[in-house]
């Protein structure tokens, strides 16, 4: 069913993993999508991919972490496709390690990608779903974001507020009838996982009562329910998909 006829998506991080799943979901059900991230070459790989499967896509360079660059996307896809309808904020990294030896960069740099990326994308896109009266944003968050993990205090402090911006701007936004909603994956087999040594993965993966790590489609079929009609009474939520990890 292409339910996302006529709409326009945007998805940050949209390259790979996670990010390219949810794309390539939206573009198989009708939307128009407009693939940013860090180079090119990687937002365009996406956005080929979204033409390939029948729709309008557009591709765009920018690193998230600079507020004009996401400025720049937003104004770029208008200009594109017209309007913007859903906002995917995606793009997200990891740089580990216990608290007592993590470097000022290593905070500072998650946080600016994650969280403040986050917010300056969604600051760009409300003025056009305001102005729509209609629009849909799902944040990535993360199940550590949740419940913390050790190793991950830069990671987690970045997912916690996107959570705490989620739920904030679906106070802001919800009289002009934008939903803003958050999906926290668990442990999903993408390259940012792949990284992590073995036994890591096999103490997750024990942990997880459905027995799989999950997959960045399982993340995509979330998003594309928030994103849908059939979520229009829903904002201000985070839908774990986590395979029942943290209960
Ligand atoms: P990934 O590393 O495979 O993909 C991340 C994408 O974001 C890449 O294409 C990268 O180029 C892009 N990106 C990074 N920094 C950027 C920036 N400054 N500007 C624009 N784009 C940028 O990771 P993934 O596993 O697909 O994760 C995607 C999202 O899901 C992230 O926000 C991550 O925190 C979140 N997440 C992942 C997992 C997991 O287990 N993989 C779990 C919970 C949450």
């Amino acid at each position: 069913m292409r339910e996302f006829e006529g709409r326009t998506a945007l998805v940050t991080g949209a390259a790979r993993g996670i990010g390219r799943a949810i794309a390539e979901a939206l573009a198989g059900r009708g939307a128009a999508v407009a693939c940013v991230d860090l180079t090119a070459e990687g937002a365009g790989a996406a956005a080929a991919a979204c033409a390939a499967l029948g729709t309008g896509s557009s591709s765009f360079a920018a690193d998230v972490s600079k507020s004009e660059a996401c400025d720049a996307a937003v104004k770029a896809c208008i200009e594109a496709h017209g309007r913007l309808d859903v906002l995917v904020n995606c793009a997200g990294i990891t740089r580990d390690g216990l608290l007592m030896r993590m470097s000022d960069g290593d905070f500072m740099k998650v946080l600016d990608i994650n969280l403040a990326g986050t917010f300056y994308m969604t600051r760009a896109a409300t003025r056009p779903m305001m102005k729509q009266r209609s629009g849909r944003i799902v944040n990535i968050a993360s199940v550590i974001g949740v419940k913390g993990n050790a190793g991950q205090a830069n990671y987690a402090a970045s997912k916690g507020g996107v959570i705490a911006l989620t739920k904030s701007t679906a106070w802001e936004l919800a009289s002009r009838g934008v939903t803003v909603n958050a999906v926290a994956p668990g442990y999903i087999a993408t390259e940012m996982t792949a990284v992590l040594p073995e036994e890591a993965r096999t103490a997750m993966l024990a942990r997880i009562p459905l027995g799989r790590p999950g997959t960045p489609a399982d993340v995509a079929g979330a998003v594309l329910f928030l994103a849908s009609d059939a979520a229009s009474y829903v904002t201000g939520q985070v839908l774990v998909v986590d395979g029942g990890m943290i209960g």
